[in-house]
């Protein structure tokens, strides 16, 4: 069995994890800029946010990132996130359950903003744009950006931005980590089930 959210949190902190996962943070953020920048592309919010889709987070390490964000948030934001979290997991279940194709915004998106914008996890850096990806022993995967860079850019060159050393250094510290504060168990977890667990496990 794992530790408590609240223990993770200060394994993390304690451990100085999170100014080693600023600086990949940082340093994915930046290569991202790079290629968006040679497309001319920019994020400035769309219809078909990416903030609707389901994604799956799967670190220990980032779940403790956005909590410890989380729980720097006012009472009252944090009672709102945690309401519109509780609703979108009812959604998810619902969906499931009637096998019906699932979009529902993320419970800390605030009218098109990121209230964890600082904490916000990996995928949510990444997503947009073509990139690539070569997992250990297995062929090189080639991903296409989201639907919005697909219609204005689609049609470009490809800008390389290869995410594979950002997944090895974030797997490689994720490993760390887990040693260290002695999680054992898997996450796969969306931002509304990190909040929810809260609810469960306490902050
Ligand atoms: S954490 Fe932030 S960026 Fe990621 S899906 Fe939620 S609102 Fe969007």
């Amino acid at each position: 069995m794992s530790p408590a959210p609240e223990e993770i949190c200060n394994a993390a902190e304690k451990g100085n994890f999170f100014k080693e996962l600023q600086g990949l943070y940082a340093a994915m953020d930046r290569a991202y800029d790079q290629a968006a920048d040679r497309y001319g592309f920019s994020c400035t919010g769309c219809a078909d946010s990416c903030c609707l889709t389901r994604f799956y987070h799967h670190t220990a390490i980032e779940y403790a990132y956005l909590l410890s964000g989380f729980r720097e948030l006012p009472p009252e934001r944090r009672r709102t996130f945690l309401s519109r979290a509780q609703a979108c997991i009812r959604d998810l279940e619902r969906a499931m359950r009637e096998k019906k194709p699932f979009r529902h915004m993320c419970p800390v998106n605030d009218d098109g903003w990121c209230a964890l914008y600082a904490h916000r996890p990996m995928i949510c850096r990444l997503h947009g744009i073509p990139h690539e990806l070569s997992p250990p022993g297995r062929p090189k995967i080639q991903g296409a950006g989201c639907t919005e860079f697909e219609r204005q850019f689609g049609d470009l060159p490809y800008a390389a931005f290869d995410r594979t050393p950002f997944y090895a250094e974030m797997a490689g510290m994720e490993r760390r980590f887990r040693a260290q504060a002695g999680i054992s168990e898997k996450f796969r977890m969306t931002v509304a089930m990190m909040l929810i667990s809260l609810e469960t496990k306490g902050l």
